[in-house]
C-alpha cells in the first residue's frame, strides 16, 4: 500500500535554499529575481556559499546583508576556515552577529590548489569541529556543518568520517546538511550509522535537482559523490532539448525526496544553482505551497 506522493499540500515539511554569490549584474539580477521567486515558500532558511579560500568574501556578506535588509528571510552565512588565522574568522563571524546573522554554516574548505590536500592555516582553525567551537565562542550562533553519506573523500574510513561529524556535533554544531546524493538508501543508511554513533542532531539532505549531468559530473569528482548509471544514461540523446531536461531533472528529484519523505524526512535543503524553477516544481510537487 502507498499513498499517493504527490496528491495534497502537506503542512509538514521545512525547505531551504542554498545560492552562491553573484559573480556579475546578469547573475544578480537572476539571483534576485529567483529569492523572490522562492520566498513565498518560506524556507526555514536560505543560505548563500563561500567561495574557495575565502575568494567570495565581500560577495557573500553583500548578499547575506541585502538578504536580511530586503526580505523577511533568514539568510546562512556560509565560512569556512581554510587560509585565514582565526581572528580574522572570528571578526568575519562577529561582523555577521552586529549585523543580525543568527545562522552560520561552517565549514572546513578546501585547498585552493586543486588536487592538493588541505593544510591548516598556522594560526587557523584545524578544521570544522574547531571552527564550530570557534564560533561558538563568538556568538551563540545556530551551526549548520557538513556531512557525507557517501564518506568525504579525505577521510580514510566510514567510521573516521563518522567520528569526524560527531566531533562536530560535541563541538556545538545544531544541523547537518548533506552533500548531495542520488540513493535514498544511502541517505538512510547514514542516518541510521549516525545514530549509532550516538549523532543526535537532525541531518538535513541536501537536493541538487540534476538537469546538466556534465556539470554534475564536475561537483561530484570534487566531492565523492557517485552519480548513478542509471543517471547518465537519463540524460543521453536530449543534449539540444533542454526543456526536456529540465522536466526529468523535476522527476527525479522529486522521487527521491518522495523516498526521503516516506522514511521519515520533513526538512529538505536545495542546491538551487541560483535558479528558482526546478526548486519550486519539486517542492510543489512535495506539498510545499506558497502561504
Ligand atoms: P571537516 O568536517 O573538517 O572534514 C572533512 C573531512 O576530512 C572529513 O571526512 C574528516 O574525516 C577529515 N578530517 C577532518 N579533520 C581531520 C583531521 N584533523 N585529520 C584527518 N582528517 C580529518 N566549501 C566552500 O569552500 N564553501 C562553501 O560555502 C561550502 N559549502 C558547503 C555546504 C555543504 C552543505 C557541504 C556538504 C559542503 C560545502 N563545502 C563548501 C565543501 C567543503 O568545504 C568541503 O567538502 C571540504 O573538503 C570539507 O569541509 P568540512 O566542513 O566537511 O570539513
Amino acid at each position: 500500500h502507498h499513498e499517493p506522493l504527490f496528491a495534497q499540500a502537506r503542512g509538514d515539511i521545512a525547505v531551504s535554499f542554498e545560492f552562491f554569490p553573484p559573480k556579475s549584474d546578469a547573475m544578480a539580477e537572476t539571483l534576485w529575481s529567483s529569492i523572490q521567486t522562492l520566498a513565498p515558500l518560506e524556507p526555514r532558511f536560505v543560505s548563500v556559499t563561500y567561495g574557495a579560500g575565502g575568494s567570495t568574501r565581500e560577495r557573500t556578506h553583500a548578499t547575506v546583508e541585502r538578504i536580511l535588509k530586503e526580505t523577511s528571510l533568514t539568510p546562512a552565512a556560509h565560512l569556512t576556515c581554510v587560509g585565514a588565522p582565526r581572528d580574522e574568522i572570528d571578526a568575519i563571524a562577529r561582523e555577521y552577529w552586529d549585523l543580525g546573522v543568527r545562522h552560520i554554516v561552517a565549514l572546513r574548505g578546501d585547498s585552493p590548489e586543486p588536487g592538493t590536500k588541505y593544510r591548516q592555516h598556522p594560526q587557523g582553525y584545524r578544521d570544522a569541529a574547531d571552527l564550530v567551537a570557534g564560533l561558538k565562542r563568538v556568538a551563540p550562533f545556530d551551526v549548520s556543518v557538513a556531512a557525507y553519506p557517501e564518506v568525504h573523500p579525505d577521510s580514510s574510513s566510514r567510521a573516521f568520517d563518522l567520528e569526524n561529524l560527531k566531533r562536530k556535533v560535541d563541538a556545538g554544531a545544531d544541523r547537518a546538511i548533506t552533500q548531495f546524493f542520488f540513493s535514498a538508501d544511502c541517505y538512510f543508511r547514514f542516518q541510521d550509522e549516525a545514530a549509532a554513533a550516538g549523532i543526535e542532531i537532525e541531518i538535513v539532505p541536501g537536493i541538487l535537482p540534476v538537469s546538466n549531468v556534465a556539470q554534475t559530473r564536475r561537483f561530484a569528482e570534487m566531492c565523492g559523490a557517485a552519480i548513478p548509471d542509471w543517471l547518465n544514461g537519463l540524460f543521453e540523446g536530449l543534449d539540444d532539448l533542454p526543456a526536456a531536461r529540465q522536466l526529468i531533472a523535476a522527476t527525479v528529484a522529486a522521487e527521491l525526496c518522495g523516498q526521503l519523505y516516506a522514511g521519515g524526512v520533513r526538512h529538505f535543503h536545495f542546491y538551487t544553482l541560483n535558479r528558482a524553477e526546478l526548486s519550486y516544481a519539486i517542492c510543489h510537487l512535495l506539498g510545499v505551497r506558497a502561504r
